[in-house]
C-alpha cells in the first residue's frame, strides 16, 4: 500500500475511534497489580549458599526442639489432659515441666537463663502442644511472645536484669489490656494512672486476663495522659504482691479450660516511675506489635489442634467397621477427609510462612491475620468434622474429641476476634492497590 493510501487509512481510523462512545480499558494491566506480592529475588542463592527449600524444612535445632516437645508432650501432659480440663486447673507438674525444658523462655538469650532458639521454635513447639493440650500451648505463646518480648524489645537494662530470669524458671506473665467496654476497641481502655511525684497511681479494671491464677507479674496497659487519648496509653510492670492488685474469680469456661481466665482490678495501685515498660505514651504501639506476632502464635496453637484433632480421629475410622468394611474406605469419607487434610496443610504453610516473614525482619502483619484467621476456620472445620466421623462416640468425654471440639472456638475471639483480623487483611489491601 502506498505510503499516502496508508496515512488516510489511520486518518480515517483515528476519527472512527474518535466517534466510538469511550470505554474502559478492561485488559489493560493495573499499575499496581504485582504490589501485594511480597517476594523477594535472591540475587545468587547458589552462590551465596542459600538454598530455597520447602517452607516445612527445618533448622537442626528446631527439629530436635519439635521431637522432644513431642515427647514430653505425650509422657507428662497426655495422661493429665482430661482431669485438667475437669478441673479446670492447670496442673503444678506441667507447669515446672515447661520451665525445666525452657520452653517458656524459647527466644531469650542463654544469659537470661533462656534458650536462645528463633521465632520459629516458638511456633513449632506451640503447634506440638496444641496437637496435646491447647491450653498448655497458650501458657507457651503467651509467655514467648507476648511478656518476653515485650521485656526483651522494650526492658531497660535493669529491667531485663530483674524479670528475665525469674521469666525464663519460674514467673509468669501476664498481658493486661482488654477491659470490659473495651474488647476489640481497645485502646479506649479507661485504667487510668496518674502520675504523683517519682511514682503512678493506677485505677481501673482488667478483664479476661488469661493465667492471672499463676502470674507473678502484670503488664498493665493504662492511660497515663487522658487527654492525649490513646497516645497516652503507657506500659507498667506490676508486680503481683503490689498492694491494691485484686484477682477475681477465675471465669467457668467453655474450652482452655485448664487455662485461668481472670478479671484483675487495680485500686490505688502504687507503682514507681521506673516501672514503666518502654516510652511513656508507647503502650498501644508496644500492645499492637506483639499482638501482631501474637497471631502467628495464635494460628500455631490452632493448627496444632486440628492436627492433633485430625491425628486421634483418622485411626479410629480405620478401625471402626461398617457394612462390612472400615468406615475409612468409604468414598463419601474418602473425599471429606482428604479436604480436610488440604485446609490443614493450608493451615500450616500460612503460618509457617508467616512465622518465617517475621523471623527474617520482612513486614508480616497481613500474612499473620490470614494465618490467624484461617486457622481458626479450619480448626473449626477439622474439630467438628472429626467428631462426625467418629459418630457417637466423638460426642462423648471417652474420647479427645469434644475436647479438641470446646477448645478451638476461642481461636475466632482472642488477640483480635475473626472479625478484627478480616479487617486487618482488607486495610493491607486497601493499601496495595
Ligand atoms: C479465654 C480468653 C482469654 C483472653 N486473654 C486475654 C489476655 O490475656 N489479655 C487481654 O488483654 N485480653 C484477653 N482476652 C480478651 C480478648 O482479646 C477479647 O475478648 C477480644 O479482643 C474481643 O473483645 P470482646 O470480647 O470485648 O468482644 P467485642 O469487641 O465486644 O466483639 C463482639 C463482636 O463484635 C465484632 N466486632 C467488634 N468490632 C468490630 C469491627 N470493627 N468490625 C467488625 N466486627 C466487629 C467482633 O468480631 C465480635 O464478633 C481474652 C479473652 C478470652 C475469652
Amino acid at each position: 500500500m502506498a505510503a499516502g493510501c496508508a496515512g488516510s487509512l489511520l486518518r480515517r481510523c483515528g476519527k472512527l475511534r474518535r466517534s466510538l462512545p469511550t470505554r474502559p480499558v478492561l485488559w489493560k494491566a493495573s499499575p499496581c497489580v504485582f504490589k501485594s506480592s511480597k517476594s523477594e529475588a535472591l540475587s545468587d542463592p547458589v552462590n551465596d549458599g542459600v538454598v530455597c527449600a520447602p517452607l516445612q524444612t527445618f533448622k537442626e535445632q528446631e527439629t530436635m526442639m519439635k521431637e522432644m516437645v513431642k515427647k514430653f508432650a505425650q509422657e507428662r501432659i497426655a495422661p493429665l489432659v482430661q482431669k485438667m480440663d475437669a478441673d479446670a486447673k492447670l496442673d503444678d507438674s506441667v507447669l515446672q515441666g515447661l520451665f525445666q525444658l525452657g520452653l517458656l523462655s524459647i527466644e531469650l538469650g542463654p544469659e537470661y537463663g533462656g534458650t536462645g532458639l528463633s521465632f520459629f521454635s516458638t511456633i513449632l513447639v506451640t503447634e506440638e502442644l496444641a496437637k496435646v493440650d491447647p491450653s498448655v500451648a497458650l501458657i507457651c505463646e503467651l509467655q514467648n511472645t507476648l511478656t518476653n518480648k515485650l521485656f526483651t524489645q522494650y526492658g531497660s537494662e535493669e529491667q531485663k536484669i530483674t524479670y528475665l530470669p525469674r521469666l525464663a524458671k519460674d514467673m509468669v506473665g501476664s498481658f493486661c489490656l482488654s477491659e470490659a467496654q473495651s474488647g476489640s476497641d481497645a485502646f479506649s481502655l479507661k485504667t487510668q494512672a496518674e502520675k504523683k511525684g517519682d511514682y503512678y497511681i493506677i485505677n481501673g479494671s482488667k478483664m479476661w486476663i488469661s493465667f492471672a491464677e499463676q502470674a507473678g507479674v502484670f503488664l498493665v496497659m493504662a492511660n497515663a495522659n487522658p487527654s492525649a487519648g490513646y497516645k497516652g496509653i503507657t506500659c507498667f510492670i506490676v508486680n503481683r504482691d503490689t498492694e491494691g492488685l485484686h484477682i477475681g474469680k477465675k471465669e467457668d469456661k467453655l474450652g482452655i479450660r485448664a487455662t485461668s481466665t481472670c478479671p484483675v482490678t487495680f485500686e490505688n495501685v502504687k507503682v514507681p516511675e521506673t516501672n514503666i515498660l518502654g516510652p511513656l505514651g508507647h503502650g498501644y504501639k508496644l500492645a499492637i506489635g506483639m499482638l501482631n506476632g501474637g497471631r502467628i502464635g495464635i494460628a500455631a496453637q490452632m493448627l496444632g489442634l486440628a492436627q492433633g484433632c485430625f491425628d486421634h480421629t483418622i485411626p479410629y475410622t480405620k478401625e471402626r467397621v461398617q457394612f462390612g468394611k472400615s468406615v475409612f474406605d468409604f468414598q463419601g469419607m474418602h473425599h471429606q477427609i482428604a479436604q480436610v487434610a488440604t485446609q490443614l496443610e493450608a493451615a500450616r504453610l500460612l503460618t509457617y510462612n508467616a512465622a518465617r516473614l517475621a523471623e527474617a525482619g520482612r513486614p508480616f502483619i497481613k500474612e499473620a491475620s490470614m494465618a490467624k484467621y484461617y486457622t481458626a476456620e479450619v480448626a473449626t472445620q477439622t474439630t467438628s468434622k472429626c467428631i462426625e466421623w467418629m459418630g457417637g462416640v466423638g460426642f462423648t468425654k471417652d474420647y479427645p474429641i469434644e475436647k479438641y471440639y470446646r477448645d478451638f472456638k476461642i481461636g475466632t475471639i482472642y488477640e483480635g476476634t475473626s472479625n478484627i483480623q478480616l479487617s486487618t487483611i482488607a486495610k493491607s489491601i486497601a493499601q496495595e492497590y
